[in-house]
């Protein structure tokens, strides 16, 4: 049942489907709609459920950290409203996130400005919305805030070591905990109010001894701090949680790490309150990304190494290709590297293919590479996997797009960001129409428009009757 979710004045469409209903299927029934209505535009589809799922995982792992959520990674508004909901608070790193923020009625105590070093027209405008609490981790900073907001809480942003992290954040920020005292000298003599510490270990941790490195630094800055007189009461554990079951670290495994770190330097019953910036920890596999092949060219082969989607294929992975003459094939999708594929360049993200329809047995598979649909040959997608021939029209599948990906893509050539469908299971949805306050509205989805032969003509087994997916905008 397509089902219509008004969400910060914005109509989106949910498919509410029963207990059992997967992304994939949800994502085959949307692919047999476009391929009727002869649409190939390239689309999202976002789980309701894996955020819930991520939520109550966070709060049965990591009980005393509260997580604000890091708004840069995805500003989707129908997440931001469900962790608005569920009682995230929210990492801000601008005027217009702040803005989208409290425009959603969230209260200013639930943000943190997490940036160490704002524009002062974003001060101005945090000093507006009263949002108080901020990072810093330089003098000018302090000066700036002194003059701007100096009621504001302040918390020291420490260097640590993101070596080993997908993406490295302490090249750009963080003061060396050994430079805290002579900075938090200076935010003495300018009178202003540091509450606390806070650190980031890089985006994608891959080490959770980084967290405890961190927090035993953290300890160290908070002993500096009560010997300058201040009373810190706030550490911030930063981002750099797994988003996604391939991760190279669990969650599980870091969560352990950061408990034990947490119980050893700021115990229970310490006064410390604790919180968190977890961005792709929350979006990252909540949302799956399908592509049109629109073109398609057959080249000779002349590749080395192959990188196979799909696990029986990771023996093929080993084999080296024989001298035969068969063809490798190019193609060209609608998105890529200036869409939502930014996320290979930024992210340094690695990405994984596979597609809807399904694959006969023994077929053959062929040396591949897949394009962006820009006219730049910068515009490439993966250089090298084994796929079955593919076709014009055919959908290829991303999981775990939800990070880092639709933030910062653009309309490069005229290519437009894909549409986000929506879907939740009957449970899920039971939930949200609990705690999702106003103005949320949901209401059926109106009557089905320009498909009428949908329940009549299609005969895809997970299908439900009377479909058809109303009028969206791009980039919703
Ligand atoms: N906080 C800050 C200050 C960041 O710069 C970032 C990401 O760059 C995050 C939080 C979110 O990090 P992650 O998505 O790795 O959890």
């Amino acid at each position: 049942m397509f089902t219509k979710m008004n969400v910060i004045g914005k109509d989106i469409v949910v498919d509410v489907v029963d207990d059992c209903t997967k992304p994939c299927d949800v994502i085959s029934k949307i692919a047999v709609i476009h391929d009727l209505e002869e649409k190939d535009d390239a689309f999202f589809v976002m789980d309701f459920g894996d955020i819930v799922n991520k939520f109550e995982k966070w709060e049965a792992l990591l009980p005393r950290v509260h997580p604000f959520y890091a708004v840069k990674c995805n500003e989707n508004p129908a997440v931001l409203r469900l962790l608005a909901a569920l009682g995230t608070g929210f990492d801000c790193a601008s005027k217009s996130e702040i803005k989208e923020i409290t425009d959603m009625g969230v209260s200013p105590s639930r943000i943190v400005y997490a940036n160490p070093c704002k524009p002062n027209s974003h001060l101005k405008f945090a000093a507006q919305r009263k949002v108080s609490l901020m990072t810093f981790d330089n003098e000018m900073e302090l000066q700036k805030i002194r003059k701007i907001y100096p009621d504001a809480e302040l918390v020291l942003r420490i260097l640590t070591d993101d070596s080993t992290a997908q993406c490295q954040l302490g090249l750009k920020y963080g003061c060396h905990p050994q430079h805290a005292p002579s900075l938090l000298r200076v935010a003495k003599e300018l009178g202003l109010n540091v509450v606390g510490v806070s650190f980031h270990v890089g985006s994608g941790c891959r080490d959770a001894s980084a967290f405890s490195d961190a927090i035993q630094s953290s300890r160290m800055v908070f002993d500096y701090g009560s010997a300058l007189g201040f009373d810190f009461q706030l550490l911030d554990i930063g981002g750099g949680y797994p988003g996604q079951s391939s991760a190279a670290i669990s969650f599980e495994e870091m969560a352990g790490c950061i408990n034990q770190a947490l119980d050893v330097h700021f115990p229970e019953g310490c006064g410390v309150r604790i919180i968190s910036e977890p961005g792709r920890y929350f979006v990252a596999s909540a949302f799956t990304l399908t592509l049109n092949v629109i073109a398609k060219r057959a080249v000779a082969r002349d590749i080395q190494t192959f990188h196979v989607p799909g696990s029986e294929d990771l023996v093929a992975n080993t084999v080296a290709p024989s001298q035969c003459d068969e063809p490798a094939y190019m193609y060209y999708c609608n998105d890529g590297v200036y869409g939502s594929f930014n996320c290979l360049l930024f992210d340094h993200a690695t990405v994984q293919p596979s597609l809807l329809k399904k694959m006969l047995l023994g077929e053959p598979k062929f040396a591949s590479s897949l394009w962006g649909p820009s006219c730049d040959g910068l515009d490439r997608i993966m250089e090298n996997c084994l796929l079955p021939e593919l076709h014009v029209g055919d959908w290829i599948v991303f999981e775990d797009m939800g990070a880092y990906t639709m933030c910062a893509a653009s309309t490069f050539n005229g290519f437009p960001k894909p549409i986000c469908y929506y879907m939740a299971n009957e449970s899920t949805w039971n939930f949200l129409k609990r705690i999702m306050p106003c103005p949320v509205e949901m209401e059926p989805a109106p009557p089905p428009c320009n498909t009428k032969c949908f329940s009549d003509s299609i005969t895809c087994p997970t299908m439900r009757s009377g479909l058809s997916i109303p009028h969206l905008e791009r980039g919703d």
